[in-house]
C-alpha cells in the first residue's frame, strides 16, 4: 500500500460502518480560536465534541492536515513532524470506549495487516479525582492486547479550557524480534493512535464538567502508520518524503537528522505557504518565518562548497527543483487558490533573499571590536533584542556552532 492507499482504507473502513466523512480544515484557525493553527483532527470538531449537533450526522471520519509548533524540537527524530496528517474518527454521543477500540483492533489487524502480537496499549489509570478507566481495560483484556496504567500520559485536552477526557494509546512493535518492554520504557514501540473518550469540559476556573453528551475522537497519524506498516525506520522513508530526501542531498550536505530536519521544515513551510499565509513577525506568518529561517541556517552551516568569497552560499532555495514543492501541494490539495506552486516557490526565495540580508547586517554588526572575543550572554541579548540576530545565526556568522 502507498500512503494515498493507507490513507483512503482509513476513510473506507469507517465509512462502510457508518460515518460521513468530513472535509479537512485549512491549516490556519478561523479568528476567534485562541490557537493559530490547527493542531488536531478534534480542533475543528470542538463546538461538535461540547454538543452541538453536527450536519452529518454522529458518526464521522475524515483527514486533518495538522502543525504543532510545540514539537518543532523533536523534528528530526524518526516519529515526530512540523506538519502531519491526522486520519481521524469520531462518535458524536453514538458509540463509546469498547466499540471503538474493536474498530480499531479490526482495522490495524485485518485491514492493514499488523500482526495482533505487535500491539501494546495504555490507559488512563485514575488520578486524585478520577478512576481508571477500567472499561477500556476490559477491552483491550478481552482482546488480548497487552495494556498499561498511566497516569500522565492518557489524558487528552486541546487546551487549557474545552472538551478533554481519558485516553487509550495504541503502539506497534518497531523493534528486531519479538517485542520486549513496555510503550513507557522503550521508544521502539511507536505510538500510532489516540481514542479519546470526550466526557467532560474544563472551564476557564479550571473545573472539570461532565459533558451531557459522551463522544469518542480518535487520531492516528498517516505518516507514522505508514512508516509501521512499511517496516521503515522513520516516517521520512515513505513516498511523502521521497522527493524531498532525493533533491535535498544532490545541493546540500544532508544526512541524517540534519536531513530529516530540512526535510521537514521546507515541506512544513510549503504546506503552511500553500494554506495562505505570508511570512511576517508575527502570529502566523512569524511561525513560517522562524520555520524558514532554521532550515536555511541548518542549510548554510551545509552549504556543500562553503561560502564563495562574495560571502554569498553557493547553493540558494532557488536551486530547488520544482518537484517537491508541486507533490507536496497535490498530496495536500493544495494545487488551486490560495497559492499555486510558483508562487509558493516565490515566496520561498523572497523570505532567504530577506534573510541573506539579514545576514549581511549581521555580519556588519558582528565585525565590531566589541564581538571580537567570546560572546557573553549580555551580548547575545543585545544582538537579539537590539538587531534581531538569533544565537544560531549569530553563531554561524561567527563560524562557531
Ligand atoms: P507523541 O506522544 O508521540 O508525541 P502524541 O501523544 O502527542 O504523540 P496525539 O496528540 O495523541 O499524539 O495525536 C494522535 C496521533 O497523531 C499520534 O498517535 C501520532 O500517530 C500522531 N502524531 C502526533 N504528533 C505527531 C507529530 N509531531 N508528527 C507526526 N505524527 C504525530
Ligand atoms: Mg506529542
Ligand atoms: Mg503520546
Ligand atoms: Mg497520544
Amino acid at each position: 500500500m502507498n500512503t494515498e492507499q493507507t490513507r483512503t482504507a482509513f476513510t473506507d473502513f469507517f465509512r462502510e460502518r457508518g460515518h460521513r466523512i468530513t472535509p479537512g480544515a485549512p491549516l490556519p484557525r478561523p479568528p476567534g480560536d485562541p490557537v493559530l493553527f490547527t493542531t488536531s483532527g478534534m480542533h475543528p470538531l470542538t463546538p461538535y465534541l461540547e454538543g452541538r449537533p453536527h450536519p452529518l450526522g454522529d458518526r464521522l471520519t475524515g483527514v486533518q492536515r495538522c502543525l504543532r509548533t510545540t514539537d518543532l524540537e523533536e523534528v528530526g527524530d524518526a516519529t515526530h513532524l512540523t506538519v502531519f496528517e491526522m486520519l481521524g474518527s469520531w462518535s458524536l454521543g453514538d458509540y463509546g470506549m469498547d466499540r471503538t477500540l474493536r474498530l480499531g483492533h479490526e482495522l490495524l489487524t485485518g485491514v492493514y495487516g499488523v500482526h495482533p502480537g505487535l500491539l501494546h496499549a495504555t490507559v488512563f489509570g485514575g488520578d486524585d479525582q478520577l478512576g481508571p478507566d477500567t472499561e477500556s481495560l476490559d477491552t483491550w483484556r478481552d482482546l488480548g492486547v497487552p495494556v498499561e496504567l498511566t497516569r500522565e500520559d492518557n489524558w487528552w485536552s486541546n487546551g487549557p479550557t474545552g472538551p478533554c477526557g481519558p485516553d487509550s494509546e495504541i503502539f506497534v512493535w518497531t523493534g528486531v524480534g519479538p517485542p520486549r518492554n513496555t510503550p513507557q520504557s522503550d521508544d521502539r514501540w511507536v505510538e500510532v493512535w489516540n481514542h479519546v473518550h470526550m466526557r467532560y469540559r474544563r472551564l476557564d476556573d479550571n473545573t472539570l464538567r461532565p459533558l451531557p453528551r459522551h463522544s469518542i475522537d480518535t487520531g492516528m497519524g498517516l505518516e507514522r502508520l505508514a512508516m509501521v506498516l512499511r517496516g521503515d525506520c522513520s516516517v521520512f522513508e515513505s513516498d511523502l518524503f521521497e522527493p524531498w530526501t532525493r533533491a535535498l542531498p544532490a545541493l546540500w550536505d544532508l544526512d541524517g537528522a540534519r536531513l530529516r530536519i530540512a526535510a521537514d521544515h521546507l515541506r512544513s513551510a510549503v504546506v503552511v505557504a500553500g494554506d495562505g499565509v505570508t511570512p511576517s513577525g508575527t502570529g502566523r506568518g512569524y511561525v513560517l518565518r522562524r520555520l524558514l529561517r532554521r532550515v536555511l541556517t541548518l542549510l548554510r552551516q551545509d552549504d556543500r562548497a562553503g561560502e564563495g568569497t562574495d560571502g554569498r552560499p553557493r547553493r540558494t532555495l532557488a536551486d530547488l527543483p520544482g518537484g517537491p514543492i508541486e507533490h507536496t501541494l497535490v498530496h495536500f490539495g493544495l494545487p488551486c487558490p490560495p497559492r499555486r506552486a510558483d508562487e509558493v516557490r516565490d515566496l520561498l526565495v523572497d523570505e532567504e533573499r530577506r534573510f541573506t540580508g539579514m545576514l549581511d547586517r549581521g555580519r556588519r554588526v558582528l565585525s565590531r571590536r566589541r564581538f571580537a572575543g567570546p560572546l557573553g550572554e549580555e551580548e547575545y541579548h543585545y544582538l537579539h533584542d537590539t538587531h534581531g540576530l538569533p544565537r544560531e545565526l549569530v553563531d554561524l556568522l561567527r563560524g562557531v556552532g
